[in-house]
């Protein structure tokens, strides 16, 4: 699971929780993105953004860090990520990318996305009435994938090359309000972990608009 993670939120927490298990994934890896191509910059670095991860998933034995984008000076496309990964784990090993639904919307502007489905399955978090990221509101790109590729949840699925919406508890959290509210000293208690506000609050993340 890619993302900026500008802060680590309880929406990325629980989609993770929650694809892991419809799917039975052993291990979620976090992946905090070092430069994003397809999105302005984090105005956070990527060591705060890396530290608020490590923080977040402590304690969950499913969940890992993996600080290999945030560790490279060059920005990191997800194809070179899954790359690395499919060699490191070998052919027979499935991966899955994990996605929320407006993540999966913009799939199209990825560098290489084509790509991603041969090294890769991709599971979308979706929820019952998303707006503009319904499965039927997509492009026709996409939808022609997931034509060819949708298979439910718990279906047999190779290494790669399968897509599965799933639904997950509707959490309308992101990090753009969460800084927002920081911003204006208001409070972001229960949007995300106390550990991570403790040290939001600590290194004086956040502090202006
Ligand atoms: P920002 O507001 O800065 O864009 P964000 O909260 O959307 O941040 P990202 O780092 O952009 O977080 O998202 C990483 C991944 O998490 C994406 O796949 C995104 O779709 C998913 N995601 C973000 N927020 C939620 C949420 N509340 N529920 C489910 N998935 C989410
Ligand atoms: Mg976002």
């Amino acid at each position: 699971m890619g993302g900026t993670f500008d802060p680590i939120h309880t929406g990325h927490l629980r989609m993770a929780e929650e694809m892991a298990e419809a799917l039975n994934l052993s291990q979620v890896r976090f992946i905090p993105a070092g430069q994003p191509p397809h999105r302005h910059l984090p105005r956070t670095s990527a060591l705060h953004r890396l530290e608020m991860v490590r923080r977040a998933v402590a304690g969950n034995p499913r969940f890992a860090v993996d600080a290999r984008e945030v560790e490279q000076p060059a920005p990191s496309y997800t194809v070179d990520t899954l790359t690395a990964l499919r060699a490191e784990f070998g052919p027979d090993q499935p991966l899955w990318l994990l996605l929320g639904a407006d993540a999966f919307a913009g799939l199209p502007g990825w560098h290489e996305w084509r790509q991603l489905f041969a090294l890769a399955n991709i599971v979308v978090a979706t929820r019952p009435d998303a707006g503009a990221t319904r499965p039927d509101a997509l492009g026709a790109e996409l939808k022609q994938e997931l034509a060819h590729r949708q298979v439910p949840a718990g279906s047999a699925t190779g290494p790669a090359g399968a897509l599965v919406l799933q639904n997950m508890t509707a959490l309308d959290i992101s990090a753009t309000r969460i800084r927002a509210t920081l911003a204006r000293q208001g409070s972001a208690r229960y949007l995300l972990p106390d550990a991570v506000l403790d040290y939001i609050h600590h290194q004086q993340l956040y502090l202006s608009p």
